[in-house]
């Protein structure tokens, strides 16, 4: 299989990203269609507005629960499947995860690793390091095998291909799979897929996955998906590592319940999905087949961060459903590439700037109309919308200002010299006699008003201030009485 460089987009090209994609009617196309098909399936899946509002409560209690109880979670898991036979590894940052799991590797000489769908592994660019360590790394999900054939990152989080048409992954195919035909047959282009993906299967050192929810009580990893290359990557290599975000925990058993029973229908419009992965110990004696090793990588990437804040604390309920992409009139129109972060719409807003850091991600905020679809389609009841205005708060923040859990990058919004104008303005503003004074003052030499006031006049026309305060003219109009 050849491999093509990663097309990065970063965060901060947002503004440009975006002007270019809403002139690509192509993509505008393609999106419009694919987020109408995705949001009928929901609409269809939750026919009783009362049952789904229910399950939303359910959903974010549970979430909610155990995030609050996140410390003693991770501390039970950990014991519980070490007790398995499952090794559990911290990592803070992404290079910490990524080095954790080529040491894996390393140690047995793997050069091939088969993964299933991680976006965990999207946040630390797993793929790449290992390239670059020596390990090919396959995706097996047809989707992520699309993007990576095409030196591409996910689109979508469900679905990281969904910006493809027939015409270009029946070309990739052709270009990229010995012997492949051309032939824009859906069929025909899975059957393709898979065929080429079959054999790496049995070659691999190691299977590499996500995890949905991991259960604390029991010490079990869940793996939803539909194409059975999760079950694959998890069971027929040797070793096996799964790679989560430290909020995937979940405290019982019974909590995946209602938590399954939302996300495929948010998700994909399914009412349930074609596997569902429970994954507790390696192979036991006896027994035929499955990992002889199994790994947990648990990653923070900013998570901690995100927790100490009570408000910014609910962006970990999230569980990775992308229904509030699907329904966001800003991603339909310009994809999710635009946005230049992992995770891109709504949920990227709000969860970008603990991993990026806001002065990277401080566009991201603001690229929202705060419709409020996010929030109201949300499973677990995020209040994204409120969220997108703290960060942009945050963003636009004097950035002296001593606030108790400050976001990295806060104040990003504003350039040292616009952080002096508001502070002065602030001083001004604060003192009636002196605000009184630079009022007059600034009434008589409006003529020296400058024509460019920094980022303001960028789109807009020039402040000046009126030629009479309103005090002046409500005096003027009394004496004329
Ligand atoms: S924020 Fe809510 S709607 Fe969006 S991906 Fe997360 S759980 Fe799904």
């Amino acid at each position: 299989m050849s491999t093509h460089p990663i097309t990065v987009h970063p965060a901060r090209g947002f503004k440009a990203n975006s002007h270019d994609a809403v002139n690509n009617p192509h993509l505008r196309q393609s999106f419009r269609g694919a987020m109408d098909f995705l949001m009928a399936k929901r609409a269809a899946q939750f026919p009783d507005h009362d049952e789904l509002e229910a399950l939303r409560t359910l959903g974010e209690t549970v979430r909610q629960r155990c995030l609050a109880k996140l410390p003693q979670l991770l501390e039970t898991l950990e014991t519980r499947l070490t007790a398995n036979g499952v090794q559990v590894h911290w990592a803070e940052t992404p290079e910490e995860a990524n080095a954790i799991i080529h040491g894996l590797i390393a140690a047995r000489q793997g050069t091939l690793a088969v993964k299933g769908k991680s976006m965990v592994s999207e946040e630390t660019e797993l793929n790449h390091y290992l390239e670059a360590h020596g390990v090919q790394a396959v995706e097996s999900d047809m989707g992520e095998y699309i993007v990576q054939l095409a030196g591409e990152k996910p689109s979508h989080i469900i679905m990281p291909a969904i910006h493809k048409t027939k015409a270009q992954i029946a070309k990739l195919f052709h270009d990229n799979i010995p012997a492949a035909p051309y032939t824009e047959d859906v069929d025909a282009l899975i059957q393709l897929g898979r065929n080429a993906l079959r054999g790496m299967y049995l070659k691999a050192d190691v299977g590499i996955s996500g995890v949905n929810f991991a259960v604390a009580e029991t010490g079990t990893l869940c793996l939803v998906e539909n194409e059975g290359n999760g079950r694959m990557c998890t069971t027929v290599p040797d070793m096996h590592i799964a790679i989560t975000g430290i909020e995937k925990v979940v405290e019982k058993l019974s909590d995946v319940v209602p938590l399954y029973s939302i996300l495929p229908r948010s998700a994909t419009g399914q009412a349930i999905t074609t596997y569902f992965n429970m994954i507790s110990r390696p192979r036991q004696p006896g027994e035929l087949d499955g990992p002889r090793e199994v790994h947990l990588v648990l990653l923070d990437n900013g998570r901690s961060q995100a927790y100490a804040d009570e408000q910014l604390r609910k962006t970990l309920q999230c569980i990775r459903c992308g229904a509030c992409m699907n329904h966001c009139p800003v991603y339909s129109r310009i994809g999710g590439h635009a946005y230049g972060t992992v995770y891109p719409g709504p949920i990227g807003k709000i969860i970008s700037p603990h991993m990026l850091g806001l002065s990277d991600t401080q566009d991201l905020p603001t690229a929202s109309s705060l419709c409020g679809a996010c929030g109201e389609v949300c499973p677990v009841r995020i209040p994204i919308p409120e969220m997108l205005m703290r960060l942009r708060e945050e963003a636009a923040r004097d950035p002296e200002e001593k606030v108790p859990h400050p976001l990295a990058g806060q104040g990003a919004a504003y350039t040292p010299q616009q952080a002096r104008v508001w502070a002065l303005w602030r001083t001004l503003y604060s003192r009636p006699t002196l605000y009184r004074a630079f009022s007059w003052l600034a009434t008589r030499l409006r003529g020296l008003t400058p024509r460019r006031q920094l980022g303001w006049t960028e789109h807009r026309t020039p402040l000046t201030p009126a030629p009479k305060s309103l005090h002046e003219l409500v005096r003027e109009r009394q004496s004329r009485r």
